[in-house]
């Protein structure tokens, strides 16, 4: 026999028993951006590779190491979407979304990273994003992480995420600050692990996030980025931290914070939980006025952040395991003798069209009444309506709810009223 087929390491297989909870929690996001007015676009998977190379800046780990990119049939570099910021705004200035406009727009769907497979770091993952155009102010930054805020209590998690805010200044402010800390570093280089070092020249603000503690304790004599924020930005800054304490909302301001990507300006957050082991960014973003233009749209101002929805899940079953899926079906149909299948069949589509919500499964495949109930149970039914001839004779069904044994007989015509105040 040929060798087992495999999914490819790490990109997984979302099954049945997974996918319920995903479209509970998938369902509550969406439901929330809505009531912000906010819109969904949908982008390609694939990209040319340039436009992530110029959005996401050649001196980044993304960049550097983590992306799918290969060549399509004419020879053209294609590469699966690391995350969906670049195209996004590729979208918006090739259909004329931006130019002075608003936009408030969400997008959600596979990303692909080619990292070390762990729990809660994939090659193929999902994000859910957000991006605004067309607006500056501090206000809708702290709108973007009121409505995350939001989010969290929503499912039931926000006792476990802590936010962590920054702001990174201007271009001109970021240049200032390289050069301080390039001489500090300079000075220290003894200190600096290989990929400090590396990085010291090439993109030196990603060694504030390095990950050796040897560096971590040199950076507390370091020159610190707010010292050489430009005034506009730091007025921007305390604008949001003033909104955010307005709604009640409690944040950390970590100098250290600068993001992997290169596009972003200003403010920065991430909103960190201890809950799940070292990969504990659930939701990461931040202003990025540059990019745009950067792409070769109009200078638009613009703010976004992307979460991982595979460590949003993995969070909601580690703290709230409450928030579950809702049951695969609420009643099940069985049916015993002689024309009682089609009746059976028949009683489904009628109270699919009084309750439209409900979700009713009718029992395929025969068998005794036993063998019918204990499917009912294994598809965790509430209810199961029994149809035997006697029944079907007389428009009647016998409903009996699983969970307290109870049963009655009752008329057909009365049956959709009965369910719906049984299941509520
Ligand atoms: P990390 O530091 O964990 O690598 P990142 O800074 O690379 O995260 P972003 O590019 O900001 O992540 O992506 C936003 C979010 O997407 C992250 O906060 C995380 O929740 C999620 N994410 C990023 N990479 C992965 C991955 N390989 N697998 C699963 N989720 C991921
Ligand atoms: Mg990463």
């Amino acid at each position: 026999m040929a060798k087992n087929l495999q999914a490819i390491r790490g990109m997984n297989d979302y099954l049945p028993a997974d996918t319920a909870l995903w479209q509970r929690i998938e369902g509550t996001l969406k439901r929330v951006l809505g009531t912000y007015g906010f819109s969904e676009i949908r982008m390609p998977i694939v990209e040319q590779t340039p436009l992530f190379k110029r959005a996401i800046g050649e001196v980044t780990d993304v960049v550097e190491k983590e992306m799918y990119s290969f060549e399509d049939r004419n020879g053209e570099s294609l590469t699966l979407r690391p995350e969906g910021t670049a195209g996004c705004v590729r979208a918006g200035i090739e259909h004329g979304l931006l130019y002075n406009q608003e936009q408030r727009l969400w997008y959600i769907g596979p990303m692909f990273r080619y990292e070390r497979p762990q729990k809660g770091r994939y090659r193929q993952f999902n994000q859910l994003g957000v991006e605004v155009f067309g607006l500056q102010g501090p206000d809708i930054d702290a709108e973007l992480i009121m409505m995350t805020a939001r989010w969290w209590r929503e499912l039931g998690i926000a006792e476990h995420v802590s936010l962590e805010l920054n702001s990174i200044g201007s271009l001109d402010a970021r240049k200032n600050y390289r050069d301080a800390l390039v001489a500090f570093l300079e000075q220290h280089i003894e200190k600096l692990d290989e990929d400090s070092k590396r990085r010291m020249y090439t993109n030196p603000l990603r060694v504030l996030d390095s990950k050796s503690p040897e560096v971590q304790e040199l950076l507390n004599g370091a020159p610190a980025l707010a010292d050489y924020l430009d005034d506009e930005s730091r007025e921007h800054f305390a604008g949001l931290c003033e909104l955010l304490s307005l709604a009640g909302i409690p944040y950390t301001v970590n100098q250290r914070l600068v993001r992997g990507l290169d596009y972003y300006n200003r403010t920065v957050f991430e909103w960190v939980t201890t809950s799940l082991g070292a990969q504990g960014t659930v939701c990461g973003g931040g202003r990025y006025d540059g990019l745009v233009e950067q792409l070769g749209g109009r200078a638009t101002p613009a703010v976004g952040f992307a979460m991982g929805l595979e460590r949003l899940v993995l969070l909601v079953q580690a703290v709230n395991p409450d928030f579950k899926a809702p049951a695969t079906v609420d009643a099940y149909v069985i049916s015993s003798g002689t024309g009682t299948q089609g009746a059976a069949m028949q009683l489904a589509e009628t109270l699919r069209d009084a309750l439209p919500e409900l979700k009713v499964m009718t029992n395929y495949g025969g068998g005794n009444f036993k063998k019918q109930f204990a499917r009912a149970d294994k598809w965790g039914a509430r209810i199961a309506l029994v149809l035997g001839e006697d029944e079907v004779a007389a428009q009647q069904v016998v409903i009996k709810n699983l969970q307290s044994g109870e049963q009655e007989t009752l008329a057909q015509s009365e049956l959709a009223v009965r369910l719906a105040s049984m299941l509520g």
